[in-house]
């Protein structure tokens, strides 16, 4: 019996999935790629007469049918899913069935999408003086959020925010995190598409976030972050400070 192998494909740029990632596809014998994300381009890796299958179209059960069939006939199998899979990828359930029929499987991380907007940013979340936690979440629609999460209870330690899945509920997140305790003033961004061709960013506040995303059109595959992390001031790190000491260096003042 073989394996599948969960994968995270990278927020989009093909080349921005792992190398490991890469030769995985390369090997792979079935491919299931969460369709509605994942770049098509990085099928473009796998060999000819590799099967696809897009899980956008399928149900669980349907996916775990598909993995098992593969795997007892000896093929071995990725399951493609976009940025890296741990980060709302849906795979403990998958897993869970999988352990239940006795399929071994391994996770290949990738580059999540958070990753890739603090690059398109030019942006680094965790500032010296400003915040040293990033909060990734999401604002409750469909899906609920457990209510000790919300975006207001989230607001009161002012952190670096990253939410997925949330640029189409903008109006009530903000109210909620300026309730919560960020200032309108707080400097926000929605970076659509990170890492593609058709990338888009718009910096905006807080207080300007919801009519931002709506005048730019932007309803699905966005990041939405709030933070002080993306205005001016912060402090410079003390690992590189002239006065001190670390285990590599001596203090020179
Ligand atoms: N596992 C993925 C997240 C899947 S949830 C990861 O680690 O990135 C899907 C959400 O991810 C989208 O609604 C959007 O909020 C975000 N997303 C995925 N790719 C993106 C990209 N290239 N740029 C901006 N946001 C992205």
């Amino acid at each position: 019996m073989t394996m599948v192998y969960f994968v995270g494909a990278g927020p989009g740029a093909p080349d921005l999935i792992t190398l490991r990632g890469k030769r995985l596809l390369e090997a792979a014998d079935l491919i299931i790629y969460a369709g509605s994300l994942v770049n098509p381009q990085l099928l473009d890796y796998a060999r000819a007469g590799t099967a696809v299958l897009n899980s956008a179209e399928m149900t669980l059960d349907q996916v775990i049918d598909a993995m098992e069939a593969a795997v007892r006939a000896g093929r071995t199998v990725v399951r493609l899913h976009t940025g890296d899979p741990s980060i709302y990828g849906a795979i403990r359930e998958q897993m869970d069935r999988l352990d239940r029929l006795a399929i071994p499987y391994e996770i290949c991380p990738g580059v999540s999408s958070f990753s890739a907007v603090a690059a398109a940013l030019k942006a680094e979340y965790t500032l010296p003086g400003v915040s040293q936690t990033v909060i990734l979440s999401r604002a409750a629609g469909r899906t609920p959020v457990p209510a000790a999460e919300s975006l207001t209870s989230l607001a009161a330690h002012r952190a670096s925010l990253i939410l997925f899945l949330s640029v189409g509920l903008l109006d009530r997140a903000a109210a909620e995190l300026m309730a919560g305790g960020y200032a309108p003033a707080t400097p926000a961004a929605i970076v659509y598409k990170a890492s593609w061709p058709d990338e888009k960013i718009l910096q905006c506040t807080l207080a300007s976030l919801a009519k931002t995303g709506r005048e730019a059109g932007i309803s699905k595959t966005a990041i939405v972050c709030v933070g002080d992390f993306l205005g001016a001031d912060y402090d410079l790190s003390r690992l590189y400070a002239p006065d001190f000491s670390t285990d590599y260096r001596e203090a020179t003042e």
